[in-house]
């Protein structure tokens, strides 16, 4: 009787040994109570890659060594704001995302927004893909975006739990005010029990474009941010998330020198003539987008192609596939882009910063940051360049929730977790993880 008995006890712990192992190959979690952990994204806009490497960076430098570093991050082309951040939320590349500028514009009506009044019209943004919120939120959990790109939009009828909008005529670089968006994150997490939360610094972009990359002042900029991620990392261990928040700081792009000389104006051009032209955006960085009057794109391409030896121009239709950029509808039958450095001038000459961004992502001076640290990550570990499209994968799995189709992998990043190195990591590595691939089909 009681042999017996011992013969069902094994029995019994050895189909409990085969359901955790089970249970493992098919990724789902061991423990099924809430082992979920908080995800706070954060991007500090225009913050090259290199921009630690010539002030001190004490804050950046110790969540570093308490966590992941990698050597650069590359956005996905063009290197603009609202199209790189969506592609950190949508894991798409921009011309697969949709949204291809800072700009919203209309090509029959020749109207065109800034920035600032595009990040309100929900159509430019709610284009078929769906950020990482709401596809957050459609699986259970709590999310909130301050001043994230992308984060006023309405998507598919459904709008982030919590935003904060900034205002028009917003003061980027006010660091109490920094502090006082930390404060408020903190208790979004802690009171409102968010479970992912997309924080947005408009630096040290601004001051990049104003005084240029190489400035005095940029440099002083990099010291506040670092500061701010003192300030950061000290708030999450003063409100005890230090083991259940993993933080994630990166950004859009870097920033170039704008070059003044042999400057790329298209007014002026040989056989080039506004009068062609339904419909131009330039004037916007190294980027043009140009749709020729009907039967005047021949004679427009013929005219501008070899105009600049720093210019771009490309049919639609020709555009490098390496970019991932023009197979969109919203894309004007001619693109063009400067050289690192070259900004396009159009009818007038109105752009004057000293830095720009929007050059081809394979130039150095637009690779960007990518750092984190949290209870996932490892420690002190410096990876190797990704590509952005790769966050989204991250943030999914970090979130414990089902991606949306993506162009990204979770293997450009997997080396990174906790979970890659052991036991588990047999179970539950990614399939194509042992490819030496950059980049997923
Ligand atoms: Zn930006």
């Amino acid at each position: 009787m009681e042999l017996r008995w011992q013969r069902a006890l094994e029995m019994f712990a050895f189909l409990g040994l085969m359901v955790s192992l089970l249970a493992l190959g098919t990724g789902a979690p061991i423990q099924e109570t809430s082992t979920r952990k908080k995800l706070l994204l954060v991007s500090f806009d225009g913050f090259r890659w290199n921009y630690d490497q010539d002030v001190d960076t004490p804050n950046l430098d110790a969540m570093a060594r308490a966590g992941v570093k990698a050597r650069y991050m590359t956005p996905p082309f063009v290197t603009q704001t609202s199209p790189c951040h969506f592609s950190l939320l949508t894991g798409k590349y921009i011309e697969n995302h949709g949204v291809i500028h800072n700009m919203w514009f209309n090509t029959s009506t020749g109207q065109k927004l800034p920035y600032y009044n595009t990040q309100g019209v929900s159509s430019w943004w709610d284009n078929g893909s769906l950020p990482i919120w709401i596809t957050a939120q459609r699986q259970g959990l709590k999310t909130a975006s301050l001043f994230f790109p992308g984060g006023n939009a309405t998507y598919q009828g459904e709008q982030v739990n919590i935003k904060r909008v900034e205002g028009l005529f917003h003061k980027y670089n006010n660091e109490t005010e920094w502090r006082q968006n930390i404060d408020l994150v903190m208790k979004w997490f802690t009171k409102e029990n968010l479970d992912f939360v997309a924080l947005y610094f408009g630096e040290p972009d601004s001051t990049g474009h104003k005084y240029g990359p190489e400035s005095e002042q940029r440099k002083e900029m990099v010291i506040q941010v670092d500061r701010t991620v003192g300030y950061l990392r000290q708030s999450i261990g003063e409100h005890g998330m230090d083991s259940t928040l993993n933080l994630i700081i990166t950004s859009d792009h870097g920033m170039e020198t704008v070059i003044k000389q042999d400057e790329i104006q298209l007014r002026g051009m040989a056989n080039f003539s506004f009068q062609d032209i339904q419909f131009e955006l330039v004037d916007y960085g190294p980027q043009g987008l140009l749709l020729p009057k009907p039967g005047k794109l021949e004679k427009v391409y013929e005219a501008l192609k070899d105009a600049h030896p720093k210019l771009h121009v490309y049919k639609k239709e020709e555009f490098p596939e390496r970019f991932h950029y023009a197979n969109n509808t919203r894309i004007t039958p001619l693109v063009l882009y400067g050289d690192p450095g070259y900004v396009i001038h159009g009818r007038i000459k109105v752009q004057f910063n000293k830095g720009e961004h929007g050059f081809d992502n394979e130039a150095m001076n637009m690779k960007t940051i990518f750092r984190a640290e949290g209870p996932a990550f490892k420690r002190d570990l410096q990876v190797e360049p990704f590509d952005s499209v790769n966050v989204y994968a991250l943030l999914c799995e970090l979130l414990e929730i089902t991606p949306e189709p993506h162009d990204g992998s979770l293997n450009a990043t997997w080396h990174m977790l906790r979970k890659s190195t052991g036991l588990v990591s047999l179970f539950n590595t990614p399939s194509q993880c042992f490819k030496r691939t950059g980049r997923a089909a």
